[in-house]
């Protein structure tokens, strides 16, 4: 698909384009839907393979913000993306950080921003110099509220809690086998949860650094890339990359459930029901990833102590799942389904 057509497909409403000349970067800020409030989305900083790669994926990712958003009802809804040489000179980063900052502004409050994957509370600190007040999640020796990955963890976990009361009756984690794909800033922080409740946490990631903090410090089993979609266990958390869940993967599933922080799970709708028929339960990926984008402005903006933040997540998790899940087995539609309807239902009434 050419890039003129994956515009013209797309259902979003503004795409904002600059090309970096400096750097050779090109930024994409996709606005996909204001009906609830001006955007609000991570920046995702990165070497695509190529641009039409790099403007899918703003494109993809600004759709899942509206429902993210949606879901509970917060008045927002876009997603910036940021394809770089893989080559980037690491001392021209701040510069290109601050060009950028510069643009946000510029959008004077249509756009609002925080860290995604390859950016992080320090990189928001330089975005804000020149992006502010439009910039979330600066470190917190900046006034800011710190990485999102944390809280996003926390919420997931009680997602994960949800999960084992919907197939067992029971929300405890003691003894539940739970394989997490990633274990960065959400799925490393997972790792901890999981392990005060009782799980019985295996992982799988490609950064070698990862990998011996997890298997040989923490003596967690390590299951390798080849065989993580193979194998047996309770619950598969996806917590690294998008469209893990595809025809291809989800026949292969030997779990009860699907249920990680990862955005963009499924490589499209259908793989909702693909997981229906197989009969594992999927937890809306938007769904219970929510935290950052929830907590984040919350105390930066709504004043809320992190304990507060933290009882707002796992409340609104909790609710937003048992609500679709319900609405799942009623209908005897797929979760992503009914995940989306509620969201849907939301921008329409304009909550
Ligand atoms: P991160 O970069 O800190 O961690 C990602 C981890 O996945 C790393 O350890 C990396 O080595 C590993 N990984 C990368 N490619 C892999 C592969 N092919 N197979 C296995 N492991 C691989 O990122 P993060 O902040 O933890 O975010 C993880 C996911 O959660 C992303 O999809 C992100 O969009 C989503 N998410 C993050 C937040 C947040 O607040 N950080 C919020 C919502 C959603």
């Amino acid at each position: 698909m050419d890039i003129e057509s994956l515009l013209s497909d797309w259902d979003g409403e503004t795409v904002v384009t600059r090309y970096d000349r400096p750097t050779s970067a090109w930024v994409f800020i996709a606005i996909h839907s204001t009906r609830l409030g001006p955007a609000g989305g991570g920046t995702r900083m990165k070497p695509y393979p190529d641009l039409e790669g790099a403007l899918r994926d703003a494109l993809s990712l600004a759709a899942a913000m509206t429902y993210k958003f949606a879901v509970p009802g917060i008045p927002r809804g876009g997603k910036a993306v940021i394809h770089i040489p893989a080559d980037l000179d690491p001392q021209s980063r701040p510069a290109l950080l601050r060009r950028y900052g510069s643009l946000v502004r510029q959008l004077g409050g249509l756009f609002y921003t925080g860290p995604d994957v390859g950016t992080s509370s320090e990189d928001m600190d330089v975005i804000a110099e020149t992006g502010a007040p439009y910039v979330f999640g600066r470190t917190v020796a900046a006034g800011g509220a710190g990485d999102s990955g944390p809280i996003t963890a926390l919420g997931v976990f009680a997602g994960l809690q949800v999960v084992c009361e919907f197939l067992y009756g029971d929300p405890s984690l003691e003894g539940r086998r739970v394989l997490i794909q990633g274990v960065g800033h959400v799925g490393g922080t997972l790792v901890g949860y999981l392990r005060a409740a009782g799980a019985e946490v295996s992982f799988n990631d490609i950064n070698d650094a990862a990998i011996q903090h997890f298997r040989d410090d923490l003596g967690l089993q390590f299951v390798p890339s080849d065989s993580v979609y193979e194998t047996d266990c309770d619950i598969f958390a996806p917590c690294a990359l998008g469209g893990v869940l595809n025809p291809n993967t989800i026949p292969r599933l030997k779990c009860r459930a699907v249920a990680g922080g990862a955005n963009n799970q499924l490589s499209s709708p259908e793989d909702g029901e693909r997981l229906r028929a197989r009969g594992i339960l999927y937890a809306p990926d938007y769904v219970i990833n929510v935290g950052g984008a929830m907590a984040i402005p919350g105390m930066e903006v709504l004043g809320w102590s992190r304990a507060q933040a933290e009882k707002e997540v796992v409340e609104s998790v909790r609710k937003a799942l048992r609500r679709l899940f319900e609405v799942a087995t009623a209908e005897g539609i797929a979760t992503e389904a009914a995940a989306r309807r509620i969201a849907e239902e939301h921008l329409r009434s304009g909550i």
